[in-house]
C-alpha cells in the first residue's frame, strides 16, 4: 500500500479495528514521510457471467456498457460522471444478487430504467438497440407509455 502523500511503500499500522459493517480499518503511517492515512479491508463482490441471447456466456464488460450508454446519450445533456454512476450501479445491483450467471436481459432492463430517469430521448434510444429494430411495436408501446407519463405529470402540474 503507497503512502497517498509521497507514494512511499513501506508503512507501519498503528491501529486495526473493525466497522459497523465488519470491513477492517488500519491506521498507518507513512515510514517515510511519517504521515498517516488510513486503509480499509473489505470483501469484493464478484459480478456474475452475462448470459447472451445466443446462450453463450460472457464476463461482464464494464466499458462495453459505457459505450452502449454512451452512444445512447450521444449530444444528449447527460453527464459523463451521470453515465459513469449509472454503470457504477448496475454493475453493484447484479453483484448484489449473488448469483454465478444472470441473463443479457437483466442488465439491459437495468440500463432502461436508469436512463429513463436520466434522459427519454437516450432511453428511447438505448431501448430501440436493446429491443431490436424488429419490434418496433414494443418500441412504440414504450414512446406511448412516455408520453402518458409526460401528460399525467403536466395534468398534475396545472
Ligand atoms: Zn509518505
Amino acid at each position: 500500500m503507497r503512502c497517498p502523500y509521497c507514494q512511499h511503500r513501506e508503512s507501519k499500522v498503528i491501529d486495526t479495528s473493525h466497522d459497523s459493517q465488519g470491513n477492517i480499518r488500519r491506521r498507518r503511517v507513512c515510514l517515510n514521510c511519517k504521515r498517516r492515512f488510513s486503509t480499509y479491508e473489505r470483501p469484493i463482490l464478484a459480478t456474475p457471467l452475462i448470459i447472451k441471447q445466443d446462450g453463450t456466456r460472457e464476463e461482464f464488460d464494464r466499458e462495453k456498457l459505457m459505450r452502449g450508454i454512451r452512444i445512447a446519450c450521444a449530444k444528449r445533456p447527460v453527464s459523463a460522471e451521470a453515465i459513469e454512476r449509472l454503470v457504477g450501479k448496475v454493475e453493484s445491483e447484479l453483484q448484489q444478487m449473488g448469483k454465478a450467471e444472470v441473463s443479457s436481459r437483466v442488465v439491459g432492463d437495468r440500463v432502461i430504467a436508469g436512463l429513463k430517469e436520466l434522459d427519454q430521448i437516450a432511453y428511447i434510444r438505448y431501448a430501440i438497440v436493446y429491443l431490436g429494430l424488429d419490434d418496433l411495436r414494443a418500441v412504440r408501446d414504450e414512446i406511448d407509455r412516455l408520453l402518458e407519463g409526460q401528460e399525467q405529470d403536466q395534468s398534475n402540474q396545472s
